[in-house]
């Protein structure tokens, strides 16, 4: 893709959530837990950490951090694995090919969702 204009990336819109795994000592903006090195957790880019607010687009998130958090670095609202369940971003899914369980956003060819009864 070539540059975009700067029009263009004003109203793009924001990824939503993301799962990641934790590269160090990052702290879960929910509950205030400790999520630890390579522990599971989601982003979610729409939501202000430190009030809440929840934005679309990438020029609503820079207007909103620039006006209301000057000091804070823009980034999203973070999910410890708990929190993450407890909001159901993240779901326990199996793979029906190796039987595998483990937690994701999407449920994907050849996997399947699991009774929410054993999920941690
Ligand atoms: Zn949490
Ligand atoms: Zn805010």
């Amino acid at each position: 893709m070539q540059n975009e204009p700067d029009a263009l990336a004003e109203t793009k819109k924001l990824q939503g959530i993301s799962s990641l795994l934790s590269v160090g000592e990052t702290k879960c903006d929910k509950c205030g837990k400790t999520i630890k090195y390579r522990d599971r957790y989601c982003c979610n880019s729409n939501e202000c950490p430190i009030c809440g607010v929840v934005f679309d687009t990438v020029s609503e998130l820079n207007i909103h951090f620039s006006q209301q958090h000057p000091q804070e670095r823009l980034r999203g609202t973070r999910y410890c694995t708990e929190c993450s369940f407890k909001t159901g971003y993240l779901k326990m899914i199996r793979n029906k090919k190796t039987n595998e369980i483990y937690p994701a956003i999407f449920v994907m060819r050849d996997e399947e969702l699991v009774d929410n009864s054993i999920s941690p």
